[in-house]
């Protein structure tokens, strides 16, 4: 899912593992998590099922399934199901599910990686996770920036060859000073991109399930598409975020914690129905708040909490007043009719913005903080 298999591998490669990974997501494992998932079952199962494929092919002989069957939604039967598709069609393979009540499998799991030595293991551990964590907020860093920058580089195409340089040194580096030293150099590279100098792009919120809004692959690259169009495009849940904040529970959000966000979004859906739906709809009225020009709402088809969730979506953007454009995905779903709605999108944005002449008329800055819910 997005950048976080850099982060990650990172994290298992100090425990002691062998990491195999897939092709990133590609039209080849869409093609074969199409064939054998369900049919009614999300894209997320279908893409994942597919890299399945690709990693068992690459000689991975473990599966590791984040999630053991305590969760709302679906994610939480993915792996079991996965695996047994996988099982019938005579792959072999050892499956691990860590979930919230696997801790002490997790821990004897670590333990037999590192010869039986408690000593090693929490060594390999400490070491393993503040590269792991280093490595995260790089490519948080450097997704940031591109997001900033693209929208204005003169040169087409100059962040993503940025980004594209940045991610691989991440990757390659395991050295902590190294990592930390690399920061200073990836904001002065992208500062001195050149610019256009337009002025104020629109800014679009992106919300909705997290491995649509993630991952470039199914949401057909939307972010860089937007930045391209010159727009800024910022996603309320980023792969590091996703890890630390999300999987792992570290408050990660400073700036919007959890607790904010939950009560935000209460008034309107009191609780989380399965993804991230609760803060979603946070991020969607603070959207509204900090005077975006819109928001878009990814989803897959047939997605069972952002299906329940899109009427209070709908309705929210309603009474804050911010336009809104829901987008669902699945296998079918075309790149050009993406695009195309998308940009009759953002000319609605671009007139809504010259009609109001300026952000602050579209949403008064005295007036955020003083709307309430109704
Ligand atoms: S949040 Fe939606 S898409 Fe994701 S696993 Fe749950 S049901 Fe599937």
């Amino acid at each position: 899912m997005g950048n976080l298999n850099i982060a990650l591998g990172a994290l298992l490669r100090h425990l002691g593992c062998d990491v195999v990974q897939g092709q990133k997501p590609n039209k080849r494992s869409l093609e074969m998590g199409v064939r054998y998932a369900p049919e009614l079952v999300c894209l997320p199962f279908k893409v994942t099922l597919g890299d399945m494929f690709g990693a068992l092919e690459r000689g991975a002989d473990t599966l590791l399934f984040i999630g053991g069957g305590d969760w709302s939604c679906r994610y939480g039967y993915y792996g079991r199901i996965q695996c047994s598709i996988l099982r019938r069609l005579g792959y072999e393979f050892r499956s691990i599910f860590v979930g919230n009540k696997d801790i002490k499998f997790v821990a004897s799991e670590i333990l037999r990686m590192n010869s039986g030595s408690w000593t090693t293991a929490i060594k390999n551990w400490t070491r393993g996770f503040a590269v792991a964590w280093h490595k995260s907020k790089l490519v948080d860093e450097v997704e940031s920036l591109a997001r900033h920058f693209r929208p204005h580089e003169q040169n087409r195409g100059e962040c993503a060859r940025l980004s594209h340089k940045f991610l691989k040194r991440i990757d390659d580096e395991d050295r902590v000073l190294a990592l930390r030293k690399m920061k200073k150099e990836i904001r002065e590279e992208f500062c001195s991109i050149r610019r256009t100098g337009q002025p104020a792009p629109l800014r679009i919120m992106l919300v909705g399930e997290s491995y649509c809004v993630i991952e470039p692959f199914v949401n057909f690259d939307i972010i860089e598409k937007l930045g391209e169009l010159g727009v800024h495009a910022e996603p309320f849940l980023t792969a590091h975020r996703w890890l630390f904040y999300h999987a792992m529970r570290i408050n990660e959000d400073r700036g919007f914690p959890r607790k904010e966000a939950r009560a935000l979004a209460q008034p309107v859906w009191q609780y989380n129905a399965g993804g991230e739906d609760q803060l979603s709809i946070a991020y969607t009225i603070r959207a509204a708040q900090q005077g975006f020009d819109g928001v878009i709402h990814l989803m897959p088809f047939s997605c069972m909490p952002e299906t329940a969730a899109l009427p209070v979506f709908e309705r929210v953007c309603r009474l804050y007043n911010i336009p809104f454009l829901n987008i669902s995905l699945d296998e079918h779903t075309g790149v050009a009719g993406v695009y195309t709605r998308i940009e009759a999108f953002l000319d609605v944005l671009s007139q809504r913005r010259a009609r109001q002449d300026s952000v602050e008329n579209v949403y008064p800055r005295s007036q955020r903080v003083a709307i309430q819910h109704p």
